[in-house]
């Protein structure tokens, strides 16, 4: 999550949920089990995040083996 702090005092929140590379996704596993949301479910052997639970809390990101996962 990204808080832009505008020029009238606001601030502006941007949601930058997790992204899946299904090139490097072998589909292992471990993300699933790390999510503390429990947003990633696999589907045809590919870690798939569902954006609307995603957290932003990046777990999954340093778990994963094959560096499969970013944030958008
Ligand atoms: S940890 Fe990485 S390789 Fe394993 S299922 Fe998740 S995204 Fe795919
Ligand atoms: S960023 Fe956090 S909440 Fe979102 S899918 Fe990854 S581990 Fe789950």
């Amino acid at each position: 999550m990204f808080i832009f702090h505008l020029f009238n005092g606001r601030q502006k929140v941007i949601q930058m949920p997790a992204k899946v590379n299904n090139e490097e996704c072998t589909g292992c596993g471990i993300c699933v089990e790390e999510c503390p949301a429990t947003a990633i479910e696999l589907k045809n052997d590919k870690a798939k995040i569902d954006t609307e639970e995603c957290t932003d809390c990046g777990s999954c990101v340093d778990s994963c083996p094959n560096s499969a996962i970013s944030m958008e």
